[in-house]
């Protein structure tokens, strides 16, 4: 599933065949929704942005569309009048002169008020955006102390996108990675200065990932591997989906496991499960 940086380049793709142009036609494949066409159709778009993993697209008309493409959904732009050839099915076609965006197989899709979208009941229990500007690493420091938060293992609540929103399950890997916690690690184990790593680094490993469509390697680790020819797939990450491979701090093998269900794969070296050690000196 594409995680918040996935989202917001989505964001900023849509964002630039869209904002400001005049549209030919807005048309929902949902009868319901169907009612909008002509008012959307004849407005403006002003802004399209990414809130965790929620679209909006904001029409000068006062009304804003959100769609969450769970797992399914995917947008595809083209030419104008240019129909892509997918065996998926079409649930939104936004026209310009210039450009067909649709999109397809998404199952939530629904039309609000651009003054009510913040009470929307997805947005509304959303944390602070780690892509935001907004969003400082004190703020996400402070949240892990909460009471509803601190007690809670890393791996699990990494996930909780009512805890920050816009990580995802890549993203959770090499945050942690990048941290050196062990995932069963809650936040009232760590120390002041590991808490503030963590909450720096969650900022830090999401944005970079904006920045470089998915990334999340160190940049000089990246630069030294792509010049021994490694391919997209191979220097992409520090941790994840890399198990049997060499950790590239201590070159500890690094291992898959199932964590929330999903999988996380972590380095036992520089993450080491000090829960598990202390339970086992005592
Ligand atoms: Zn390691």
């Amino acid at each position: 599933m594409p995680e918040g940086p996935e989202i917001k380049r989505l964001a900023q793709r849509l964002g630039k065949v869209l904002v400001g142009k005049p549209l030919s036609s807005v048309a929902f494949s949902y009868r319901t929704l169907g009612i909008f066409d002509q008012e959307l159709s004849s407005s403006e778009i002003e802004l399209v942005d990414s809130r965790g993993k929620a679209l909006l697209i904001q029409f000068s008309c006062g009304k804003t569309i959100y769609s969450h493409n769970q797992l399914y959904g995917k947008w595809i732009v083209t030419r104008a009048g240019v129909e892509p050839k997918t065996g998926r099915t079409k649930r939104l076609v936004i026209q310009t002169p210039q450009h067909r965006a649709a999109l397809y197989s998404a199952s939530e899709i629904e039309v609000l008020e651009n003054s009510t979208v913040l009470d929307h009941s997805f947005l509304k229990k959303l944390g602070p955006d780690a892509l935001s500007e907004e969003t400082h690493w004190r703020e996400v420091a402070e949240r892990l102390m909460e009471p509803s938060f601190k007690n809670r293992s890393l791996g699990a609540l990494l996930l909780d996108q009512s805890f920050v929103a816009g990580l995802g399950n890549y993203l959770r890997t090499e945050i942690l990675h990048e941290a050196c916690l062990h995932p069963d690690l809650r936040p009232k184990d760590l120390s002041r200065s590991e808490t503030g790593k963590l909450a720096r680094t969650i900022l830090e490993i999401t944005r970079l990932a904006l920045k470089t469509a998915g990334v999340t390697n160190k940049p000089s680790r990246v630069k030294k591997l792509k010049r021994i020819g490694l391919t997209r797939s191979r220097y992409r990450f520090s941790a994840f989906a890399r198990e049997g491979q060499a950790c590239y701090r201590c070159e500890e093998t690094i291992e898959r496991r199932s964590v929330n269900s999903r999988r996380l794969y972590l380095c036992r070296t520089c993450q080491p499960d000090r829960l598990q050690i202390s339970r086992d000196n005592s």
